[in-house]
């Protein structure tokens, strides 16, 4: 509870909810999973939505994927409506509580959470983890609380850096560490490991939950990403899918994640995002009432968010330019 100037109204949320009736049946056994294959070699790819259940825009672009009957011309391709059991209390009038049911599912990839079904979200990422695993390239969507502008999520791998940049889109690339409250699907297996071992993963942050754009962002994400792989070639899809490019592209380097100590976090700004904070000791917010400050010149803030505000809940990351 907090008092109504400190409290901005929500975002009006003009996204429509997809109906997902056929969709979640999947044709796998495992609900919501979808699979495809070309019997011809190539590359086996997942495309994950709904990872956060207030995450519409992954689930408009998985939906058109399957109502335009697309099949893989090279090796395979899976598709992933995930947390479901979050969906379904979706609520354009209160979005934020749909984002999961018990905890976050995409703080969960890891062997001792993973485990541990004793959460709705652990037993749904159970269910998925054969076909995680099974995956060379994924691609998981999603949408932001706050900023309207498209992030590329890379992790700090140079190869998933690399297909971010030769993607043409979006125009932030993100190389980031992930999360101190626990392991991304991104991050999961293969996908963490260091080197080129032929895996490939991002995570696309598509703008605002209840922007119609995000859908839009998602889409172009899909064909790009599906080209990239060679699962498909370019007049394959709809030429409608494919956005411009990005006039250019800026990347930036995650150097550390503000963390909340409590629920006593508040900015000293409405920050939205991607503002380049020019000098070293500029205040952010206050930390149970203990300032946060950025550590070095010409720092860039991302995903500046107090949506989900818990004790350990990353609030805004710190980020500076990639040479
Ligand atoms: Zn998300």
């Amino acid at each position: 509870m907090s008092s109504p100037e400190s409290a901005p109204r929500p975002r009006p949320f003009l996204l429509a909810c997809p109906d997902l009736a056929a969709e979640r049946q999947g044709n796998t056994g495992t609900p919501g999973v979808w699979h495809f294959d070309s019997g011809v070699a190539g590359r086996r790819v997942m495309l994950t939505a709904l990872v956060h259940g207030n995450e519409l825009c992954g689930a408009w672009a998985l939906k058109a994927a399957l109502q335009a009957g697309l099949r893989p011309r090279r090796g395979s391709l899976t598709l992933a409506f995930c947390n479901l059991a979050a969906f379904d209390r979706f609520d354009p009038a209160n979005y934020a509580p749909s984002r999961f049911v018990d905890e976050d599912m995409n703080r969960v990839w890891s062997e001792d959470k993973l485990s541990r079904p004793d959460t709705q979200e652990r037993r749904r990422a159970a269910e998925l983890r054969p076909w995680v695993e099974r995956a060379d390239w994924l691609m998981d969507f999603h949408s932001m609380s706050n900023s309207d502008v498209p992030l590329q999520l890379t992790g700090l791998e140079p190869r998933n850096i690399a297909l971010a940049r030769s993607l043409g889109n979006p125009a932030y690339v993100i190389a980031d560490a992930g999360h101190a409250a626990g392991v991304r699907m991104r991050d999961y297996g293969r996908f963490g490991e260091t080197g080129d071992n032929g895996t490939r993963s991002l995570l696309i942050e598509c703008g605002f939950h209840g922007a119609p754009e995000a859908r839009d962002v998602a889409l172009d994400q899909l064909a790009r990403f599906l080209c990239a792989a060679g699962t498909l070639d370019r007049t394959d899809l709809p030429a409608a899918w494919f956005a411009p490019d990005a006039p250019a592209q800026r990347a930036l380097r995650v150097t550390e994640a503000i963390a909340a100590r409590s629920a006593d976090f508040r900015f000293a700004q409405p920050w939205k995002g991607l503002e380049t904070l020019p000098r070293a000791g500029t205040l952010i917010g206050w930390s149970e009432g203990e300032p946060v400050v950025t550590p070095y010149d010409d720092c860039v803030l991302i995903m500046p968010s107090t949506a989900n505000l818990r004790p350990g809940v990353t609030v805004v990351r710190l980020a500076r330019p990639i040479a």
